[in-house]
């Protein structure tokens, strides 16, 4: 596996397997890799010829007061998990190298960027498309995947895609889970004990949800009720949205999403699924 950190390495390694005829997969990360990651590489390895994947803790998706510098960092066992999953290359990118001296673009979208995490996260849609922009160029793939598990930020990529006129297929990944339902992040990690066993919880809330025969406005209200019960300190959203906007249902929306982030303390858990 090459380990590259520079785009000029980046990109000729990137030409010379296009004039090869090979089609190029991209799985951008920020490290601290767990299962949710390596299936997304597992599931690029079988669609493209060559695999990609970054690891980047992106500066400008974090607020001053967030984690950024604690952010977990774990390079080695990262590319070793990576090596292990077949990745071709893995690019890691320093601070400098995305964002050189005198960079002053700021990518900013509205639809599916909207609301929900832009509520706790003004700044956070920014920061993503940015790189993400700025990544999907270097690279160039033919295929990018992002996961289901931060299933705005997919829309959002999309709509990117769509509105620039990036060349790359978007791809969705399923959300991997504890055996207790918990979906996979690199955040966990932050749980204590007595967190973890109440972070399990959300899983089943948000599948009542989802599942609820209730009008919305109901079913919605029972969830936050039980999440507080559960013993999550706080309910940034519980809703049900249009799948594919994030807008507000009517009777005539088919395509439903349950989307529901709780907060233990200062760790925010992101869920959703089908309703
Ligand atoms: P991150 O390193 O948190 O930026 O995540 C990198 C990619 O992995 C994003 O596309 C995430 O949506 C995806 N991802 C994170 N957790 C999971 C999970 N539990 N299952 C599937 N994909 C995930």
């Amino acid at each position: 596996m090459k380990i590259f950190r520079t785009k000029s390495e980046l990109r000729q390694q990137v030409s010379e397997w296009k004039q090869q005829g090979r089609s190029i997969g991209f799985v951008p990360t920020m490290g601290a890799l767990h299962a949710g990651h390596l299936s997304l590489i597992d599931q690029m390895n079988s669609k493209a010829d060559r695999t990609i994947a970054s690891i980047f803790v992106n500066p400008t998706q974090f607020a001053a007061h967030e984690d950024l510098d604690n952010y977990p960092r774990t390079e080695a066992s990262d590319c070793k998990k990576l090596a292990e999953h077949e990745t071709d290359l893995v690019y890691i990118p320093s601070a400098r190298e995305i964002y050189p001296d005198g960079f002053s673009l700021r990518v900013s979208l509205d639809g599916p960027a909207q609301g929900l995490e832009s509520e706790a996260r003004p700044h956070f849609f920014d920061g993503v498309a940015t790189v993400v922009a700025k990544l999907l160029l270097q690279v160039r793939p033919d295929f990018a995947i992002f996961g289901e598990k931060d299933y705005q930020q997919l829309l959002v990529i999309q709509q990117l895609v769509r509105d620039l006129d990036i060349d790359t297929q978007i791809i969705s990944g399923p959300i991997i889970r504890e055996t207790d339902g918990l979906a996979m992040s690199s955040r966990n990690a932050y749980l204590t004990s007595e967190q973890r066993a109440i972070a399990g919880k959300l899983n089943i809330i948000l599948s009542e949800l989802a599942q609820s025969q209730q009008p919305p406005a109901i079913a919605v209200a029972e969830a936050k009720q039980a999440l507080l019960n559960a013993g999550f300190t706080g309910v940034d959203y519980a809703v049900i949205r249009d799948a594919d906007t994030l807008g507000d249902i009517s009777d005539e929306t088919q395509n439903r999403r349950a989307l529901i982030v709780a907060r233990l303390g200062d760790i925010r858990l992101l869920d959703n699924m089908p309703a």
